[in-house]
């Protein structure tokens, strides 16, 4: 298993604390990798500082080919790395196979074709005897932090655009779950010059802190949560880096009394527990209408008891375990505080499942109200509440009423409903009778305490630019 970090083009041992990387479904160890030091994190970032002059120069084609090889490399080695990314993360591997290694190789080839054709305004003579012009650039060295949630697939959505916009960048995946990262800075290591783009192993306050503070990283781009975001923006000030955050969610889900009832239930039973509703976007915080409501609830709760839950490799597994004990422990306290709210039923569910790993119950918790703290925090697990509401006033006033804003969903078979709510959703993401279905060509991000940037897309290469102005006197 390759556990080095990528250093100026090597392959290097980290010199820091050796951590233990798990098997979620069974709570045993895979491998113990030893952090970066912050010596280490220095030599990375000023790799990438060097790295920068020359890479920035180059063509966009040039970018582009290399780009597309690792694509083709992460096709031809998906199998191992679909294997590497279950067995860390206790996902399905045919979900981890057949869902995400194909996007993420797609994400490569989206920023290889969009870096050669970006857009901005005409040149012209906007003062007499002066021709203006709008330049593009680089921003310079990235710090980039992702999760565990989606190893590979953040990887993905972090090093595409930025190394496509000829940016340089020194990578932290998460410590939990650094395997696929690792395999991949080994099959970048053969593509991409010396310093374009690094890897460095670790925890936070260890390796994440020094990395973001660093004075040569001028853009920190992370996918995370929000205490993390606001304590990298805190930490960050002094130096006025360019910050691009994707942080938490709680999506709403409305659900009106004339939407097709079998539909919304399987949307949900598939997009509130994929990934075991670790998921920013997870369909989670339900509200459905008064006359559909108790119908509603039932046919959800039959559904979402028949999800099979269990071991990766089993073909017939739908849900993984969550990622640690620590985080069980959080789903469970979250479950275990609404139990004892006298209106909140559990539906199906509701407990730690009785197995070896990281395991809970798919659960449903019906009769949740507003101010509930299972409607108003992110749980990221497999666990989804359903509010009951009178109309569609009602509806919008709660959905609107929550800290995040990212994704969100209307279920109605209204055309004009359906419009205007996702005028007025203050999420980064409306879907309209679905939910969670993302496409590389379009931008994915939040609003509120979800963050700001864009990840996919053409705004997302943009967020890697500076737009600059030249102008010319004749
Ligand atoms: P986290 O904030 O605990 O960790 C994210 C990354 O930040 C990890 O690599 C971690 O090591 C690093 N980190 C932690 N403290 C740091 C510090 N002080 N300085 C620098 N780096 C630091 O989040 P997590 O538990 O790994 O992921 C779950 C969270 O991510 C959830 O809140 C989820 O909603 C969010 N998320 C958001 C999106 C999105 O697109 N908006 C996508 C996936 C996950």
């Amino acid at each position: 298993m390759q556990t080095n970090l990528l250093i100026n083009g090597q392959l290097v041992a980290g010199e820091g604390e050796k951590l233990a990387v798990l098997n979620p479904s069974q709570g045993t160890t895979l491998v113990e990798i030893a952090e970066a030091t912050p010596a280490q994190v220095d030599a990375a970032v000023l790799a990438a500082d060097a790295a920068f002059d020359s890479w920035s120069q180059t063509a966009p084609k040039d970018r582009s080919l290399l780009l597309l090889a690792l694509a083709d490399a992460i096709d031809a080695n998906a199998e191992e790395l679909a294997r590497l990314e279950s067995n860390n993360c206790g996902k399905p591997y045919s979900a981890a196979l057949n869902d995400e290694l194909p996007a993420v190789a797609d994400v490569f080839r989206f920023f290889a074709g969009a870096c050669r054709v970006m857009q901005g305004s005409a040149a012209g003579e906007y003062l007499p005897g002066h021709t203006s012009m709008i330049r593009r650039d680089p921003v310079g060295v990235v710090a980039s932090i992702a999760p565990w949630n989606y190893p590979l697939m953040m990887v993905a959505w972090k090093l595409g655009p930025a190394l496509a916009a000829g940016n340089t960048v020194v990578l932290k995946p998460s410590e939990q779950t650094p395997l696929t990262a690792l395999r991949l800075a080994e099959l970048m290591a053969g593509i991409f010059p010396a310093g374009v783009v690094n890897l460095v192993f670790g925890r936070g306050p260890s390796v994440g802190e020094p990395l973001t503070t660093h004075p040569k990283v001028r853009m920190v781009s992370l996918t995370g949560s929000v205490a993390t975001g606001s304590r990298i923006i805190a930490g960050t000030a002094d130096t006025v880096k360019r910050m691009h955050m994707e942080l938490g969610g709680k999506a709403p889900v409305l659900i009106f009394d004339d939407a097709d009832i079998d539909a919304a239930v399987e949307g949900i039973r598939t997009f509130g527990f994929y990934n075991a509703g670790q998921d920013c976007t997870a369909a989670c915080r339900i509200y459905a209408q008064k006359g559909i409501y108790a119908k509603f609830v039932q046919k959800l709760g039959e559904a979402v008891a028949s999800i099979q839950y269990g071991e990766q490799d089993d073909p017939n597994t739908e849900l993984g375990p969550v990622i640690t004990e620590q985080h069980l422990e959080r789903v469970i306290g979250f479950v275990e505080r609404a139990r004892q709210v006298p209106h909140i039923e559990v539906v199906t569910g509701g407990k730690r499942a009785d197995r070896a790993g990281f395991f809970f119950e798919p659960t449903v918790l019906a009769g949740a109200r507003q101010d509930d703290e299972v409607v108003r925090r992110e749980i990221f697990g497999p666990v989804v509440s359903v509010t009951e509401f009178e109309d569609e006033a009602q509806a919008l006033a709660w959905a609107n009423d929550s800290d995040y804003g990212l994704a969100s969903s209307v279920w109605t078979s209204d055309i004009g409903r359906a419009h205007r709510l996702s005028a007025r959703l203050q999420y980064g993401c409306t879907w309209v009778n679905t939910h969670f279905m993302l496409t590389t060509e379009m931008p994915h991000g939040g609003m509120k305490l979800s963050g700001y940037g864009k990840d996919m897309s053409m705004y997302g290469l943009e967020d890697y630019t500076a737009i600059r102005h030249v102008m010319i006197k004749h």
